[in-house]
């Protein structure tokens, strides 16, 4: 779709980067992107995506805004508390970018409804905090032909990987089974999530206008903000994998 006047001058430092250009920033205001939780991954995410002129943006979470959620999940404020997650960031994301066509969902994913709402998006962005909403979106996105990317955090670690269904390896060809359930909170400095969520709204960005070579496809990025170590892992396709594999 043709940007507006209004358009042309907020995304004006992004059209000028050569690899985005006009034509990117149209691609961008075309697509349709499902952010997956709300939390901390979830609100730099969100930010960055509708500041970067997402046409279309899925807030999806179930949960209300908490205090103790406000050290890493930026997109809330503290007067918010109490409210829903998703109501919360809508708040703050039409002031960013009224541009942007939101749409909340205020429901928490389950194997019913996983591919319902996930058929509707162009690109997934996986910000669950847990393993069993990982698998779902993992094998809702397979089903359904829908790139993701799917992230997770833990103190100043995080690791990151983008999912092109059938082409490349999928979360469950790296992780098979989840690790043991704890029910002790885990542990997160604020700005590893934000950062983690940095990267894959690149990500997202890079997918939608077609810069696919520098995906994080058939890689997973490991990263430790304390030591400042970044590793590149390559991975391959499982053809046992049960939500993928020819086999
Ligand atoms: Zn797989």
């Amino acid at each position: 779709m043709k940007l507006s006047k209004e358009e042309l001058e907020r995304y004006n430092r992004q059209i000028i980067a050569v690899e985005l250009g006009e034509k990117g920033q149209e691609k961008l205001k075309d697509a349709s992107v499902l952010v997956m939780g709300l939390g901390g991954l979830g609100s730099s995410v969100s930010y960055y995506l509708a500041a970067a002129g997402i046409g279309t943006l899925g807030l999806m979470d179930m949960d209300v805004v908490s205090l103790s959620n406000l050290q890493r999940q930026i997109i809330h404020s503290t007067e918010q508390v109490g409210k829903n997650k998703t109501d919360s960031a809508f708040d703050k994301l039409s002031k960013l970018n009224p541009n942007v066509n939101y749409k909340k969902i205020n429901k928490k994913l389950t194997s019913k409804n996983a591919v319902s709402i996930i058929k509707n998006y162009d690109f997934v962005v996986d910000c669950s905090d847990n393993f069993n909403a990982k698998y779902l979106v993992n094998d809702a996105c397979i089903k359904e032909n829908i790139p993701f990317s799917v992230g997770g955090v833990r103190g100043f670690e995080g690791q990151l990987m983008t999912v092109i269904p059938l082409k490349s390896a999928c979360y469950r060809c790296v992780f098979s089974s989840p690790p043991p359930p704890s029910d002790s909170p885990l542990p997160v400095v604020g700005a590893t999530p934000g950062f983690a969520g940095t990267i894959q709204s690149m990500e997202a960005i890079k997918y939608i206008i077609g810069l696919r070579e520098g995906l994080l496809t058939n890689y997973l990025l490991i990263f430790d903000l304390l030591s400042m170590s970044f590793q590149k892992i390559q991975i391959k396709a499982n053809d046992k994998c049960p939500a993928c594999g020819k086999k």
